[in-house]
């Protein structure tokens, strides 16, 4: 492929090189089952156990609290799931936010259907949700807090300590979402009283397609996929050997040294937020200014279409995205930015940008200039943007 600019590191990231060295023998050496007793079996065993150490490490967790997943949506389904069942004898009020993953929210809802009662928080104009509001959120009947840890959108960042302290005075079960934390933002499960915490290899340059979930020990965990013992007998199905390895790998390098990783990314998100607005008039900057992200990057450009901008950006050799969710047919616009206070047409006009330490202060202008460019020329095209103009004078 030419040269490109890749910013969407928040739906996606390249797996690493040495990520990607370490699987590679779990396919055609390393190929036992990991259930069967003989040589090659028992490596493959020893390969999914040390991958497991490595997640457990990485969150400060223990090993026998790791489960494996095929994704960060089955690991959020799972947990959500398993509280539910587990708990519906003690209650059946859930606790969560507006602006959760809909790995979550249409989690959330498929229960509402089975007679569980959710409450979605609000959150505040920078995607927060306060302590406060979960406090007084809470029932007799509140069987699980689920609260994302970062905003996959605007990248804002969550009270997560807090609530989690909160959830542990109250004997409540608490799960996070902690896809597009792990990496960026150090986390410690013990620390913060997070019970569940649900992640993804292929958020932090590990493989597509394997997840895993932590569950507090003592936190009963119904079995998600019946049939073999795989998972402690919780999620039957031959392990994804090479997939856990690359995930087991890619959080280990993923969180070697993230103070260093997100002091260069807060850079170039800075400098890019700073110079976009600069730059380009009736310009807003979506989520928090500190307590977000270091990567990311989200701005709402009013009277024009983000998918327009992506089109023009994608021949530019930009790869980025957009705050709606038109690519996937549908013209609803992003429910994170609707619960932060943007209006219909704002949200339509956003565009997210997602660093990765491979990006440059280069990479930034190039992007700035590119979207000036195209802004402009989307606007020219607009009737709004005209009475607008007329309107100013
Ligand atoms: C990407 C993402 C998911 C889903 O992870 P998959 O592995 O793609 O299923 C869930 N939650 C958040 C916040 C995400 O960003």
């Amino acid at each position: 492929m030419e040269k490109r600019i890749y910013v969407d590191n928040a739906a996606t990231t390249k797996t690493d090189s040495r990520v990607l060295e370490a699987m590679l023998p779990y396919f055609a050496e390393v190929y036992g089952n990991p259930s069967s007793i003989y040589a090659e079996g028992r490596a493959a065993k020893a390969a999914v156990e040390t991958a497991r150490a490595q997640v457990a490490t990485a969150i400060g967790a223990e090993a026998g609290e790791i489960y494996f997943t095929g994704s960060g949506s089955e690991a959020d389904n799972w947990a959500i799931r398993s509280a539910a069942k587990a708990l519906k004898d003690k209650g059946n009020h859930i606790i969560t936010t507006a602006v959760e993953h809909h790995a979550v929210l249409h989690t959330c809802q498929s229960l509402e259907k089975e007679g569980f009662e959710v409450t979605y928080l609000p959150v505040d104009a920078f995607g927060r949700v306060s302590v406060d509001a979960v406090k007084n959120a809470i029932k007799d009947t509140t069987i699980l807090i689920t609260v994302m840890f970062a905003n996959n959108e605007i990248g804002t960042i969550m009270p997560i300590a807090e609530i989690g302290a909160l959830a542990k005075e109250k004997g409540i079960l608490f799960h996070t979402d902690a896809v597009q934390a792990i990496g960026m933002v150090p986390i410690n499960v013990k620390e913060m009283h997070i019970d569940m915490l649900s992640l993804t290899g292929h958020k932090f340059h590990g493989p597509k397609g394997s997840g895993a979930l932590y569950v507090r020990k003592g936190v009963k965990l119904t079995s998600f996929i019946t049939g073999g013992a795989q998972e402690k007998n919780r999620r039957a199905g031959t392990e994804n050997v090479a997939g856990i390895v690359g995930l087991g790998k890619a959080i280990e390098l993923a969180t070697e040294d993230i103070p260093k990783k997100a002091a260069y990314l807060t850079k170039l998100r800075d400098t890019y937020i700073q110079k976009m607005l600069d730059t380009v008039p009736y310009a807003q900057l979506n989520g928090h200014p500190e307590e977000r992200l270091p990567g990311n990057a989200n701005i709402s450009f009013s009277f024009i279409e983000g998918e327009g901008l992506l089109l023009f950006l994608d021949m530019k050799g930009i790869s980025a995205s957009s705050g709606s969710a038109c690519t996937s047919g549908s013209l609803d616009p992003s429910h994170v930015l609707l619960a932060i206070g943007r209006k219909h047409e704002e949200a339509h006009g956003s565009l997210r940008v997602s660093f990765d330490t491979e990006n440059t202060l280069e990479d930034v202008d190039t992007i700035v200039t590119a979207v000036a460019e195209i802004v402009e020329r989307l606007r020219s095209m607009s009737p709004l943007y005209e009475t607008f103009l007329k309107e100013q004078k």
